[in-house]
């Protein structure tokens, strides 16, 4: 293959070290463009803006900001600043926590990644799990090297890899699948200078349940890096026949099987 072309996002912002700590890992496969939000947008999830316009701000030689979500700024990558041929890859963090078990649906880091092959982007997200001192260098690098197998060995349609970094700069690696995680569920109450009511939610409190095969497990009891594999289709199909044999007053049940 020629130099391969890369989009770069994230949902941290362009400004992010982890983005940054990417592309220029990512600069030594290919030809690297950055279409990220123009700030801090994590927790995003796959939101997209629909009622307002976008504005691409340029940040030097190949580097977008877009005042939008991760999603939009992936969808202006490709669809905009790549308009004369998509993108080979699409990387999406480093980002600066994990992105682990249920926290893929609220993830804009995810989400940007899902938004790529949306579009038949092969796509890696990338996060590392740790905190200070944050370490991106060999997070980025682990993404890379993920992302030069999916461009040799090519993803099926819809799906993702989702890489999980250990803090610590571990080279050893588990395939697993989500796992189940919880946060501190408090609701913290507080009150702003006039007496109003304001809160606080998303707790900093986590645990995880004990599953073999886990993301959560070899991230956080192995000190392994995670690799996901994830599929658009959320689709539960242990639930379509007893959902089918369901009755629903006044309605009835076309079962597709005429055809
Ligand atoms: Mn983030």
């Amino acid at each position: 293959m020629a130099r391969p072309r890369i989009l770069i996002s994230n949902d941290d912002g362009i400004h992010a070290p982890g983005i940054q700590a990417l592309a220029a890992a990512a600069s030594a496969m290919g030809d690297v463009t950055v279409v990220a939000p123009d700030r801090e947008r994590s927790g995003a999830g796959h939101a997209i803006s629909l009622y307002h316009p976008l504005r691409l701000t340029p940040h030097g030689e190949g580097r977008w900001a877009v005042d939008g979500t991760p999603t939009d700024a992936v969808y202006v990558g490709i669809h905009h600043v790549f308009r004369d041929g998509p993108p080979d890859l699409m990387l999406s963090g480093v980002n600066r926590g994990a992105n682990l078990a249920n926290d893929v649906t609220y993830s804009g880091t995810v989400s940007a990644a899902f938004e790529a092959c949306l579009f038949g982007i092969p796509a890696v997200a990338i996060s590392l799990t740790g905190g200070k001192p944050w370490d991106f260098e060999h997070a980025a690098s682990v993404g890379v090297e993920v992302g030069r197998q999916v461009l040799a060995e090519g993803l099926p349609r819809g799906t993702l890899l989702n890489v999980n970094v250990p803090p610590g700069a571990p080279t050893d690696y588990r395939v697993t699948r989500l796992g189940r995680r919880s946060y501190g569920q408090a609701v913290d109450e507080r009150r702003d200078p006039r007496g109003g009511r304001y809160y606080w939610i998303g707790g900093t409190e986590q645990d995880h349940d004990d599953i073999p095969g886990s993301d959560c497990n070899a991230v956080f009891d192995e000190g392994l890096i995670s690799i996901t594999p994830l599929h658009l289709d959320l689709s539960y199909d242990p639930l379509m026949a007893p959902l089918k044999g369901w009755r629903l007053e006044g309605l009835s049940q076309d079962t597709g099987d005429d055809a």
